[in-house]
């Protein structure tokens, strides 16, 4: 099953909606701990901690893989969502070539457009 469009857009709110900023790792203030911090490049613009970067995750909780992931999430998922769309109007493009000049290829674009567009279960048939 493939994401529907309205799944992405929630997905991309969520995105959105999380404190701005490109997000990074960083190690505790103890550097033989197994743990990492998520920081992000937005500073804090309140007191009492304004002009400080803003915390995701403090120290004590990640893993530095878990952490890395996190961290990644908040670049990552925008990228994601960007080249879905791209990749679902090129698809509109294709759809008006094939009907076009390959009519034959119906049944191969309609299982495509259902993974692409979303929604769709692939163990249906
Ligand atoms: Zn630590």
């Amino acid at each position: 099953m493939s994401l529907t469009p309205e799944q992405i857009l929630d997905i991309e709110k969520r995105a959105e909606a999380a404190t701005p900023g490109n997000w990074r790792t960083e190690e505790c203030h103890s550097p033989a701990c197994w743990c990492r911090m998520v920081i992000s490049d937005h500073r804090i613009t309140e007191p009492p901690f304004k002009g400080e970067f803003a915390t995701i995750a403090p120290s004590g909780s990640l893993t530095k893989d878990d952490a890395e992931f996190i961290a990644s999430c908040k670049q990552d998922i925008p990228a994601l969502i960007a080249d879905l769309r791209a990749a679902r109007e090129l698809l509109d493009e294709a759809e008006g070539v094939i009907a076009q000049y390959a009519p034959g290829f119906d049944v191969l674009l309609d299982k495509l457009e259902a993974f692409l567009r979303g929604g769709a279960d692939e163990t249906a048939e």
